[in-house]
């Protein structure tokens, strides 16, 4: 009874607005839902950008324009709201018993990208954090396609701690902020695969045009 009145005055004082904008929404919306004119601006699909090269996935949008920044922004401020934002539609098509697997930075835990684990939470799934970079890989900036598969040949295991970890009949997703070359992501993908689990693909924020 009071949890039920607790949710109503909640509805009538606290004004619903978009996690991006901020700006006050009128229509009846759920709380993570970015609003009309976000999704437009950043180019959010309805139900993902859905892709097979390089390697079976889908992402929020385009990795361009307003998505882009919206992207580098987060890695610095690791807004949540922000984020669960960006990936509603995701969370929407990914199966309720999907199992999340983030890739790990090969950076110290201090310059790591916070994102990968960071998308993993916005969508709400189970995850476990399965591989691990087995040696140290050269920055890839300033290498072609070529050297950069080269230089990914197997950068991950599986986790030591997580080998116990059975998990034939749930369909694994792996979890990146960005599709580029897709050279990191199939190295992820082939690591798992050997090891037994079924990918179905990655999920991610963008994808470079
Ligand atoms: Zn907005």
């Amino acid at each position: 009874m009071l949890t039920a009145l607790h949710d109503c005055l909640q509805d009538l004082f606290v004004v619903p607005s978009c996690p991006i904008c901020k700006k006050v929404i009128h229509t009846h919306q759920h709380a993570d839902q970015p609003c009309n004119d976000c999704t437009q601006k950043l180019g959010l699909m309805e139900r993902g950008l859905r892709g097979a090269t390089p390697v079976r996935f889908n992402a929020a949008g385009w990795y361009r324009g307003k998505l882009r920044r919206e992207i580098l922004r987060l890695k610095l401020n690791q807004d949540l709201s922000v984020l669960k934002a960006i990936t509603f539609a995701l969370r929407r098509t990914l199966p309720a018993k999907a199992l999340l697997v983030p890739i790990p930075s090969w950076k110290t835990q201090k310059r790591a990208n916070p994102l990968p684990a960071l998308i993993c939470l916005s969508l709400g799934r189970t995850t476990k954090t399965l591989l691990k970079r087995c040696r140290p890989t050269v920055g890839q900036h300033h290498l072609s396609r070529r050297q950069r598969l080269a230089n990914m040949q197997s950068a991950f295991a599986i986790n030591p701690d997580q080998q116990s970890w059975c998990v034939s009949e749930t369909p694994i997703w792996i979890v990146d902020d960005i599709l580029t070359s897709g050279a990191t992501a199939r190295e992820a993908l082939n690591t798992l695969k050997s090891a037994g689990f079924g990918v179905r693909g990655l999920i991610c924020l963008g994808r470079t045009p």
